[in-house]
């Protein structure tokens, strides 16, 4: 069983609260998207609302172990305090006399946020010792950094069997929710659509979903690889020679169970990979030698967005084409717009994180759909069925 924060009694208490707090940043210093700090808010404040103090800890960048200014939290706790109206002090340390010191003394109701965790190389190591010097500073842990869950460090696996009260915030609560209902007791029918540049990143995936889905939708560069193993010419498309085999097989096991596994019927080519290149709709058993797929067609998106209208419940991972190159987008656009229609519709519909969460933000409808994850590898891995380290670590009997 994994504890939410509401049920934690906090008065009087130091949470520790791990975050994603790994913001972009222009080269002044600002931060370009703070999505992510207003998203932990909910949590922050319903620790320091029930008079607990808010330690929180985050990474930033890649300071790869060692302190550097430049990936210094010290702007993000400035933000910080224009988004909460109570104090939020900066401790220019993670660890040791001074940040134990800090979180001792802070008042009820108040937020402290911690310096980047990587400037320690213990951190990514899980290393025990640093482990138990972050617990020194706090009462409770909460985790409610999704994103890095996948990832077994101090701050999200080690730190956390250092506390009797650990728990889980409202954003990694969603997270298992909506990704975990989605899996296990989808509304059916269940539709996956995926996408992406390849097939070998998301093989795990594909098998896990042949196992639940009545549809899956391949768009993207990996259904080259797909229409190969049929025998089709792609041109110069992307195909992974060492997987044609693999795709066969997974297109001969969706035969074997009745999976629709449904391929594009065309796509938009190119002659070569730029947003400015010569381009043609063609038919998908009609792709010139000397051209690539860079997007599904126009009646693959129709086709794709019916069936994603007439279902319960849809997981998209993956941008149908380029959509970076606005030559080559219209696919994704369409699947997202689809996704907001069902949802309008009445379907559960859930976006695994990276590409196709910037990509729905993008096209203006992530607020269109039911659940928008915030970590990219660690929502394909959770939707594999693996184990994620700090999901795991929270668990309480
Ligand atoms: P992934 O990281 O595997 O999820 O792939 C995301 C990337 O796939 C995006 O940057 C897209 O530009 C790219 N992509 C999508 N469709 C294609 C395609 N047909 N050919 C090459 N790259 C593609």
């Amino acid at each position: 069983m994994i504890r939410s924060i509401e049920n934690i009694q906090v008065s009087g208490k130091r949470v520790i609260v791990r975050v994603d707090f790994n913001v972009p940043m222009d080269s002044s210093g600002s931060i370009t998207d703070d999505t992510r700090m207003v998203a932990s808010l909910p949590t922050l404040r319903t620790i320091v609302g029930a008079g607990g103090v808010a330690v929180v800890m985050s990474h930033l960048g890649r300071p790869k172990g060692e302190p550097n200014l430049r990936y210094s939290l010290r702007p993000v706790a400035e933000h910080l305090a224009t988004l909460i109206d109570v104090p939020v002090a900066f401790v220019p340390s993670c660890i040791g006399p001074e940040a134990e010191e800090a979180t001792r003394n802070a008042s009820a109701g108040s937020i402290i946020v911690l310096e980047n965790l990587r400037f320690h190389a213990e951190e990514e190591t899980n290393d025990e010792a640093f482990a138990a010097s972050l617990a020194r500073l706090g009462d409770v842990y909460c985790n409610d950094a999704f994103g890095t869950a996948h990832r077994a460090h101090a701050s999200t696996a080690g730190i956390a069997r250092h506390f009797s009260e650990r728990c889980c915030g409202f954003l990694m609560r969603k997270e298992l929710d909506y990704l975990g209902s989605a899996l296990e007791s989808p509304k059916p029918p269940l539709v996956a659509v995926l996408g992406g540049s390849k097939i070998s990143g998301k093989i795990d995936v594909i098998k896990v979903l042949l196992g639940k889905c009545q549809a899956i939708l391949i768009g993207g560069g990996m259904m080259f690889t797909f229409l190969k193993a049929k025998g089709l010419n792609v041109g110069n498309s992307l195909v992974e020679a060492d997987r044609l085999d693999l795709a066969a097989e997974l297109l001969a096991q969706a035969e074997r169970s009745g999976v629709q596994l449904q391929l594009p019927i065309d796509a938009i080519v190119a002659d070569k990979f730029a947003n400015d290149a010569r381009t043609a709709i063609v038919s998908i058993d009609d792709i010139p030698s000397d051209m690539m797929g860079l997007d599904i067609g126009p009646r693959t998106s129709e086709l794709f967005a019916s069936i994603i209208g007439n279902a319960g419940t849809v997981l998209w991972n993956g941008p149908m084409g380029v959509f970076e190159m606005p030559s080559f987008e219209s696919g994704t656009r369409a699947v997202a717009a689809a996704m907001a229609h069902a949802t309008e519709a009445g379907a559960v519909t859930v976006v695994g994180g990276g590409d196709s969460a910037a990509a729905i933000v993008q096209f203006g409808y992530h607020t269109g759909v039911t659940h928008v994850s915030t970590g990219g590898g660690a929502s394909l891995e959770f939707l594999e069925g693996r184990v994620l380290p700090g999901v795991a670590a929270l668990e309480v009997s």
